[in-house]
């Protein structure tokens, strides 16, 4: 590369750098509504890209999720790099069996904040064991937090690159997307990860389930009880939507980084246990 195609990469991702602290919250929390009214923070331009040039595509990922391009777009489009044996396609669990008391906290997009160390704090203390759906521009922009996800023993599945809707992109665009998540936090960590798959919003179509299976991950991980946390609901609001729809089997989505969501958890925790379900890792529930 020439001295000033490393310069204007270098300056691109310091722009990008800087941008993310804002639009992470308005763009990345907005976009976890599973709700066909929630794409619009996302950008309505699909990224399509199969006819262009690695650049072109990279261009128009950027446009769509507001976030810098893929550095690694040449790997990440092909095959995957965990290892894990291809399947045509990931099979959708929205919850678990429910001949078990069994209830699995799920914790997706890891923006490194404080109050995302204050839930970590929570699960640590009552040693629970819960997954967490990490991204992976997060991993690269804020790697303290993925280390302490790490440290905390945690389990780690994926939620794309970028947080990106999987719906609006090509295949090509899937490949970069999917995966690159647990794949980058592997890469700074070397903690484990597990093949599950969580779309950004729950945001699904036959392409997702294909290049998540041809990626490796053998499960794509909805919910059945939506804390609704992101919208800034209080711990009050939290804990009534969790105690008042546990059942058997469910995945719970919370947000590692959420307001008050560590405010919630203790006494979720507690009344869970005391209800007498065991709190579980999703590869648990699902007997992986
Ligand atoms: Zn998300």
């Amino acid at each position: 590369m020439s001295r000033s195609g490393s310069f204007m990469r270098a300056r691109i991702a310091t722009v990008a750098a800087v941008g993310f602290l804002g639009l992470s919250l308005a763009v990345g929390l907005a976009a976890c509504n599973p709700g066909p009214t929630t794409t619009t923070g996302l950008g309505s331009t699909s990224t399509t890209g199969t006819s262009a040039s690695t650049s072109t595509s990279v261009v128009g990922l950027t446009s769509t999720t507001g976030l810098p391009p893929s550095t690694t777009a040449s790997s990440a489009a092909g095959g995957n790099t965990s290892g894990w044996p291809s399947r045509p396609s990931a099979e959708v669990v929205r919850h678990g069996p429910t001949d078990k008391k069994m209830i699995a906290l799920t914790f997706d997009d890891n923006y490194q904040m404080p109050t995302a160390y204050a839930t970590l704090k929570v699960l640590e203390k009552y040693k629970v064991p819960a997954t967490f759906f990490v991204i992976g521009h997060y991993v690269d922009t804020g790697p303290a937090l993925a280390k302490a996800i790490a440290k905390g023993g945690f389990e780690v599945g994926d939620h794309t690159r970028s947080h990106a809707n999987c719906t609006k992109l090509s295949k090509r665009g899937l490949r970069i997307e999917i995966g690159n998540g647990t794949d980058h936090y592997h890469a700074l960590t070397g903690a484990p990860i597990v093949p599950l798959f969580r779309p950004p919003g729950g945001f699904i179509d036959q392409k997702t389930v294909e290049v998540a299976g041809e990626k490796g991950f053998r499960y794509v991980v909805m919910w059945d009880i939506d804390t609704n946390d992101w919208r800034g609901h209080t711990a009050a609001q939290i804990t009534d939507n969790v105690m008042g729809n546990a059942h058997n089997g469910a995945i719970v989505l919370m947000h590692v980084a959420a307001k008050h969501t560590a405010e919630a958890l203790p006494g979720i925790i507690t009344r869970l246990r005391k209800a007498g379900y065991q709190l579980v890792t999703v590869s648990t529930l699902l007997g992986m």
